[in-house]
This record gives C-alpha cells, sequence and structure tokens, in this order.
C-alpha cells in the first residue's frame, strides 16, 4: 500500500492548516529542484509532497480525502478537478511557487514567456426575473448582454496577420528584471513589456492586440420548471472569452421569481386560499378552482370543513428537481363573512341562530355538552 497523504508530510490527520502548510514547506525546500540537480528521486518526493499539499491544504478536498481513505481518493481521479497522473514541476511552481517567496526570492523558476500566456475569461452574472407561473411551467428566456469575445480577425492571438508575439527581450520573457543594490537583489517588473514578459510588435488592428473585443450578445435560455427563488443557473461558457486563446468564464443567471397575488409557493407545493360560505363549509360542496397555469380543477370540500383547512391535490405543485417527484396544490379554505344581507336571508339566519343557541359546544353534541347535561 501507498503511504498516504498525512505519513508523506510527517504529519497526523489532526494537524491544522498551518502544520500541514509548515510540514510541505520542509520537504519542498529539502527537495526542492535547484538543491537536488538531476535527482529523480528528488524529484519524485518533492511531486509526492506538492501533490498531498495539494489535497490536504483544500479544505473541501481534505473532507473528502478523510471521507474516502486514499485508495478510493486516488481511484476518483485524485478528487474531482484534481491532477489525476499527480502534478508536474510547473503545476507545482504555479499553484503553491508563493511557498518558497521568502527564501527563493519571490520569482524562483518563474516560466520564460515566448508569447502571451492564455487566461481564462471572468465569469459573469446577470440577474432574471420571472413570475411564479413560469417558475411553474418553466421558461424559454432571451438574455441579451454585452462581453468580451474573442477577436475574430487575430482568433484571439493579439497580433497582426502573419506576426506573432514574441519573447521580451529585455527580460528574456520572464517579466522581471532584477538589479543589485548593495548587498541585495531586488525584481521589479519589466518597463518595456509592463511585466508581460512578451511584445506584440504588430498588434491586430481590430483588437489592438487585446485578443478580445466587446460584443453584444444574445441568445435564448430554457429555465426549467421548477425554479426557484434565488436559484443561479450556469450556462458553461457563455461568460467573458479567455485573454490570448485562453478558455471562456461561465454565465451565472440568477433567478428571481415575483410574488405572486393567488398562489405562494412553499417547499415543493403550491399554496392558494379558496373563500367559502358558512353553508359550503358546513355541507360540504364541488368547487372548481383555476390552477395557476389557468388548468381547471375540481376541489371536494368536505362535510363539516373547519377554516384553514388544507385540502391536498397530489402531484399538482412545482416540478422538482428530483426527477418525477412533483409537489402539490395545497388549497387552504376560508369562509366568507358577508357584511350585508338581504332581509330574507337575515331572517333565516336568525332563526338558525336561534335553533342552535350561542353555545358552540352544545350545537356539537361534544362531550363538554355531555357533562353539563348531567351537571347541569
Ligand atoms: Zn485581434
Ligand atoms: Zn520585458
Amino acid at each position: 500500500m501507498s503511504k498516504d497523504y498525512y505519513q508523506i508530510l510527517g504529519i497526523s490527520k489532526t494537524a491544522t492548516a498551518d502544520e500541514i502548510k509548515k510540514a510541505y514547506r520542509k520537504l519542498a525546500m529539502k527537495y526542492h529542484p535547484d538543491r537536488n540537480p538531476d535527482n529523480k528521486e528528488a524529484e519524485e518526493k518533492f511531486k509526492e509532497a506538492a501533490s498531498a499539499y495539494e489535497v490536504l491544504s483544500d479544505e473541501q478536498k481534505r473532507r473528502q480525502y478523510d471521507q474516502y481513505g486514499h485508495n478510493q481518493y486516488q481511484q476518483m481521479g485524485g478528487g474531482m478537478g484534481g491532477h489525476p497522473g499527480g502534478m508536474n514541476m510547473d503545476d507545482i511552481f504555479d499553484s503553491f511557487g508563493d511557498i518558497f517567496g521568502d527564501i527563493f526570492g519571490g520569482q524562483q523558476r518563474k516560466r520564460k514567456k515566448s508569447g502571451p500566456e492564455p487566461m481564462r475569461g471572468h465569469d459573469l452574472a446577470k440577474e432574471i426575473t420571472i413570475t411564479l407561473k413560469e417558475a411553474y411551467l418553466g421558461i424559454k428566456k432571451d438574455i441579451a448582454y454585452t462581453r468580451l469575445v474573442a477577436c475574430k480577425t487575430c482568433k484571439g492571438s493579439g497580433a497582426k496577420e502573419g506576426s506573432k508575439p514574441s519573447a521580451c527581450g529585455k527580460c528574456q520573457g520572464t517579466g522581471q528584471v532584477q538589479f543589485r543594490q548593495g548587498f541585495f537583489m531586488y525584481a521589479q517588473a519589466c518597463g518595456t513589456c509592463s511585466g508581460q514578459g512578451f511584445i506584440i510588435s504588430s498588434p491586430c488592428g481590430s483588437c489592438n492586440g487585446k485578443s478580445r473585443i466587446q460584443e453584444y450578445t444574445k441568445f435564448s435560455v430554457n429555465i426549467p420548471a421548477g425554479i426557484y427563488d434565488g436559484a443561479e443557473l450556469r450556462i458553461g461558457s457563455k461568460g467573458d472569452a479567455g485573454v490570448y486563446g485562453g478558455s471562456s468564464g461561465d454565465l451565472f443567471l440568477k433567478i428571481h421569481v415575483l410574488p405572486d397575488k393567488k398562489f405562494r409557493r412553499v417547499g415543493d407545493d403550491l399554496q392558494c386560499s379558496v373563500m367559502l360560505t358558512y353553508p359550503q363549509l358546513v355541507l360540504g360542496a364541488q368547487i372548481d378552482i383555476e390552477n395557476i397555469d389557468g388548468t381547471k380543477m375540481n376541489v371536494k370540500i368536505p362535510k363539516g370543513c373547519p377554516v384553514g383547512e388544507r385540502i391536498v391535490s397530489p402531484g399538482k405543485g412545482f416540478a422538482t428537481m428530483r426527477g418525477n417527484v412533483r409537489g402539490n396544490l395545497v388549497v387552504i379554505t376560508q369562509c366568507h363573512i358577508p357584511k350585508k344581507l338581504p332581509a330574507d336571508a337575515k331572517k333565516l339566519l336568525t332563526e338558525y341562530s336561534d335553533i342552535i343557541g350561542t353555545n358552540p359546544n352544545d350545537s356539537e353534541g361534544t362531550i363538554a355538552s355531555f357533562f353539563k347535561k348531567f351537571l347541569g
């Protein structure tokens, strides 16, 4: 069995972030390629320590690693987006180069550039407001926004056709120049290439050598049924294009769902209130209601239905992300109390009141009235 990451760094499973960093730093210094030139074994140890540090220094990766154990974590491909075949030297210096900072002078083994380094574009965000009905049914929405896209003239290279960016002669492509003052060596961003390490001597006319241009983008997106307020949809590669041919960022759509006058969402249920008369509640009724999507539904009000009763129509609520399961439509009963009554209705209601009396317990033959009769 191969050594696990804790053993590689020589720390305990409960090591703090600081202890992990210190342990890695110590090993990285010991096996640093500049101190062990052409030493394969040292290089392996150096890589091994970096792989361990990459996982253990990342809270989320460490949690997964602890959960799955060394072997299974490795089988999962070094944990989702890691470096499956182990890290190479460039990865290591890119990711953790700063750990050598104070000792090797901050720009140790900075890669020399012969041209611009592609960089991923920024993610963009946009807010979209939809109605509750649209959230219930799902909707296709047109999105329009301005973003940076790769310049078509130079295909994202920034250089005029037939020409190429070249390494800066002043800094030999490192982007930094060093100078000595007394005992000390200083490094400073190269003034000739503004620290870029390369020069585009004949820039593309369309993008002025920037490799990207602004463009008004329009497309439509399907917002799935059941989307909830505050949800975020990620649309891959619809953010800013990368610089000098780098990959594009993503577009994040934040969904706002407007409140509805009649309906509201509670979990995955759709709720509404229905106004009924007192006789309907007492005698029971069949009523027609219109769901949020306009479909007519027949709802049965049981006899002797209290106010605030929840009458559930299963599967008529919101679609959920869990496949075929849907929430319910919940109809909550309310009683309409008229402010004015026609004379005959008032007469009948008064007679009714006389019959049932004014003690609600008496009319229902409850235990309270039963005892009352005996104890009188
Ligand atoms: Zn261009
Ligand atoms: Zn330069």
